[in-house]
């Protein structure tokens, strides 16, 4: 595509300096191009127009069309509690529109007595209709309007734009747009190709997904686009693959020696299970093929991970070679430090650890340790990428946890030593082996399906917060059997003031509830400091605390065999997988173990799924996989929350499976015959290469 589109959007008319400042904070939109790539996420029919009485909660839409006669207005609160209601009304019922911003600008806009066409996202209180900051159009210059198939575009927002730009504004703001860059857009696939997978051109892509002439040309359009977005993503990941295929530069770990027997043999507490063993079998497999190993081991909540990676590491140091493992949280880095300390108790392998918030004397010793290759086993937090970080000879590194870490720290480690190290990722979130390549690139998949046995299955209930009562009697209960409860907060961003808010409130009535003092609260979230942190948390290990309150800084890993129930709050705030996460901190002894979820009661669509698959399995894949779909489905956050290499603006990896299919086939067949890309006719595939080649993708391999 051509430079024009690398302008910035405030020259687009109808936005200028300001609504672009609030564009690129908001949506992170710059660029002409940016704008163009940011997609409805769904259509309506603005041809359908409904009767009051027709819009329920049955009808299950995002957003509804009615006309209306306004019947009153009325106005409530002070400052900035204010709001202004707009009372209409048809022959089927009635309903109330409110508006908290831009209260002037409306209010002189809306005639007693007169009818409008009324378009917005319906809530339901009691089952009476209401929206919140609707589009109202005189209902005359409404039917007048001329909509080419009927088919109008949503674009996600956010509450801060919509206030400044609104439905219409943006939908004006698009338009605009397509007239100045309309033709201007080059297409980095030529006619055969295009012909040959059955694609329509990029600019009747882009026209259509704005501005739909047809369900037909819209789908054509969706699949266009998709196309191009998973064709960018193959072509890096099998060009990645074809590399690291073509060199066999790989570290050989031959001997199975007297770390891995020793600690096999006398030290391990239990006999591995089968998912276990052959999960060994596969990396010792890969560690003597030649090729460097660039595994994902999928693993539920529990199944065993850590001694797999363990057994893993010792066969590196067994044949001289450094280990690191790396965890998303200085909890989980410690708790994995201890565990591994303790389990290599008389193996005489040297164990250290360094987190941003190791002390001098930690740090020096790890440091030191991993440069003069004292240290076999270096344990830590993303501190374990930083410049200073040189281990003598690094052979091996597990990642646990994958999910948690933002993409460019994975694509960091492997920078640490001249020739790459075997890669080793686990994770609780299991995915299928393409999406899993779309996520983190060229990997090969290793599963536990098989959990340790006699766990006894995580009771898991839901609870309206009207319910609490019953709770807290629950938890003074299990109290007095002498277990320990997590109770955990939602936390968005660990700088968001109001998550750190819901949490204290929640500290304090649980002190307030818990008024007796031998019931012991620690609390602990991202805003305390990392030595307070660990205090609590010790507190709590240490059973010197009964209950447990944080935010879900806690999600991963932490490791307290007597906590037997998990209380998770605002629970319709948290992702499936994040609830899978927090309720496998319980059911780690040998006592029946609870997760209760607690939710206001009013829950989306969505929400109301995701807790009722919790209630009715503990099975993490069965789990992943619906989360999966649900995402695709609904949460435009998606992509950004699953920590995706690659930032797809409509392919969904999961739903668009095909496609992923059919891409990867055709990556595959033209780097086979032009593996550089280098032919004319390949320039556009290069380029769609290059949109998608960031370092950001977990490439281990490219080491010149
Ligand atoms: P995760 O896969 O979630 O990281 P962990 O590695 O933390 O799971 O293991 C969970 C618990 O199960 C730990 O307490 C661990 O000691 C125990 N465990 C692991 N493997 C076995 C096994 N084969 N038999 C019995 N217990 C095991
Ligand atoms: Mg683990």
């Amino acid at each position: 595509m051509g430079n024009y589109l690398d302008n910035n959007i405030k020259f687009v008319p109808g936005v200028g300096e300001a609504r672009a400042g609030l564009l690129a904070r908001e949506l992170g939109i710059v660029t002409m191009r940016d704008m163009l790539a940011h997609y409805p996420f769904r259509y309506i029919d603005r041809t359908k127009i409904y009767r009051i009485g027709e819009i329920s909660e049955s009808l299950n839409a995002a957003y509804v069309q009615f006309r209306a006669r306004v019947t009153g207005i009325g106005f409530a609160g002070t400052g900035r509690k204010r709001r202004f209601s707009v009372y209409v009304s048809d022959s089927t019922g009635s309903a109330e529109l409110i508006w908290f911003q831009g209260i002037k600008w409306i209010e002189k806009r809306i005639e007693v007595g007169r009818e409008y066409l009324i378009f917005g996202r319906p809530s339901f209180f009691r089952g009476e209709l209401s929206m919140v900051h609707p589009e109202v159009e005189n209902i005359e210059k409404a039917l007048s309007r001329h909509v080419e198939s009927g088919l109008q575009g949503i674009y996600s927002t956010t509450e801060k734009l919509s206030g400044a730009l609104g439905t219409k504004g943006f939908y004006n703001i698009i338009c605009n747009l397509w007239a100045l860059v309309k033709d201007r857009i080059d297409d980095p696939l030529s006619d055969a190709f295009r012909q040959k997978y059955g694609l329509i051109p990029l600019r009747e892509a882009l026209r259509n997904i704005h501005f739909p002439q047809s369900p037909e040309l819209l789908k054509q359009a969706q699949y266009r686009l998709k196309f191009d977005e998973l064709l960018g993503v193959q072509l890096n990941i099998q060009a990645q693959r074809s590399t690291r295929m073509s060199r066999r530069n790989g570290f050989l770990f031959p001997r199975v020696g007297d770390a891995f027997n020793t600690f096999y043999n006398e030290k391990l507490p239990f006999p591995l299970t089968g998912a276990q063993k052959r999960v060994v079998k596969e990396i010792r497999n890969d560690t003597v093929s030649g090729w460097q190993m660039n595994r994902l081991l999928q693993g539920d909540v529990g199944s065993g991970k850590t001694v797999v990676a363990l057994l893993s590491m010792l066969l590196a140091v067994d044949n001289g070679f450094q280990a690191c493992m790396m965890a998303p949280t200085e909890i989980l880095a410690r708790q994995h430090f201890a565990t591994i300390t303790r389990m290599l108790e008389g193996v005489g392998v040297e164990v250290a650890i360094l987190t941003g918030a190791s002390k001098a004397r930690e740090r020096r010793h790890a440091l030191e340790g991993i440069a003069d290759g004292s240290v076999k086993i270096l344990i830590g937090t993303h501190a374990l990428i930083e410049e200073k970080v040189v281990f003598s000879n690094l052979g091996f590194v597990v990642i646990d946890e994958q999910h948690r870490f933002g993409v460019e720290q994975r694509a960091r480690m492997w920078t640490k030593n001249l020739q790459p190290p075997h890669i080793l990722v686990m994770t609780a979130t299991p995915i299928p082996r393409t999406l899993a390549m779309t996520l983190y690139g060229d990997l090969d998949v290793s599963v536990i399906d098989e959990l340790p046995p006699n766990r006894r299955p995580i009771m898991t209930a839901h609870y309206f917060d009207s319910a609490r009562l019953r709770l807290f009697g629950f938890m003074r209960e299990q109290i007095h059997k002498g277990r320990q409860i997590y109770v955990v907060y939602p936390l968005i961003k660990e700088s968001e003031a109001m998550d750190y808010k819901d949490l204290t409130d929640g500290f304090e009535s649980i002190s307030r509830d818990f008024p007796l003092p031998e019931y012991r609260v620690a609390v602990c979230h991202g805003k305390m400091k990392p030595e307070d942190k660990e205090e609590s948390m010790r507190q709590f290990k240490e059973g010197q605390a009964d209950i447990l309150v944080a935010t879900s800084v806690i999600e991963v890993g932490v490791d307290v065999p007597n906590a037997t129930v998990m209380v998770i709050e605002s629970a319709e705030r948290f992702g499936l997988s994040q609830l899978h996460q927090l309720r496998g901190r319980v059911g780690r002894g040998g006592e029946q173990s609870y997760c209760i979820l607690m939710s206001g009661e009013k829950l989306s669509k969505e929400a109301r799924q995701r807790l009722d698959a919790m209630c009715q399995t503990n099975d993490g894949f069965k789990l992943a996989e619906l989360d999966l779909k649900l995402r695709g489905a609904g949460d435009i956050n998606g992509t950004q929350q699953s920590g995706m290499a690659f930032d797809l603006k409509i392919a969904n990896p999961t739903l668009d499976v095909q496609i992923l299919q059919i891409t990867q086939q055709a990556a595959i067949e033209t780097l086979g015959g032009d593996p550089q890309l280098a032919k004319p006719e390949n320039a556009g595939l290069r380029e769609l290469k290059m949109v998608y080649n960031t370092d950001k993708t977990m490439d281990f391999s490219m080491i010149s």
